[in-house]
């Protein structure tokens, strides 16, 4: 499971994964943001409507879900137990609060903290991003810097130096039985 604080690169990472390792089967979640400009619904994201997020928390469809920077965002529980009965490493890349769920559901996950190379790095990208208002990324940024603190009880901390060799590392973490 990779985490770690909004604009690091998780989801660069995990396209990246998608395309290039067949081995690891990257979860699709249901968030109910605006997609943006290019996001494709079924592959990106599945993107809901805040009653459709509410009708599946209820009916207990997600493995874990979180209310962050105004959306929810969820990882549908069927396709991950189905690809894990069929023998195959499952990523989820989420945000902090959906991986303590996991961490407390499951002694069997392996928890990576994707952390930026620098604060100053980590700002550029989220300020740079270009996709939400001034005041939408101000608080992105503030909850980025909430969640760096919490790096320390992950099982590793990787530091986001180049796409290929947060994915090597992953990769080889996924051939390890757990
Ligand atoms: P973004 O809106 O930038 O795509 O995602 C915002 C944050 O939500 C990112 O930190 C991303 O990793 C996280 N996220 C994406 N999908 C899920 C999910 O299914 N569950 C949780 N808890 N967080 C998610």
């Amino acid at each position: 499971m990779l985490s770690g604080p909004g604009g690091v690169g998780k989801s660069t990472v995990s396209d990246y994964l998608r395309k290039n390792c067949p081995d690891i089967w990257v979860s699709v979640s249901a968030t109910t943001r605006a997609p943006r400009m290019g996001e494709q619904d079924g592959i990106d994201y599945f993107f809901r409507t805040e009653s459709e997020f509410k009708d599946q928390i209820t009916n207990n469809e997600f493995l874990e879900w979180a209310h962050f920077a105004d959306n929810y965002y969820g990882t549908p529980k069927a396709p991950v137990f189905q690809e894990i009965s069929a023998g195959r490493s499952v990523l989820l890349e989420i945000e902090i609060s959906g991986a303590r769920q996991v961490r407390s559901a499951s002694d069997q996950a392996y928890l990576v903290f994707l952390a930026p190379p620098s604060i100053v790095e980590l700002e550029r990208r989220l300020l740079g991003r270009g996709t939400e208002s001034p005041e939408r990324a101000a608080q992105r940024l503030e909850l980025a810097q909430e969640e760096m603190a919490q790096s320390h009880w992950f099982d590793e901390v990787l530091v986001n130096t180049s796409v290929e060799e947060v994915a090597a590392r992953l990769i080889t973490l996924a051939s390890q039985p757990r």
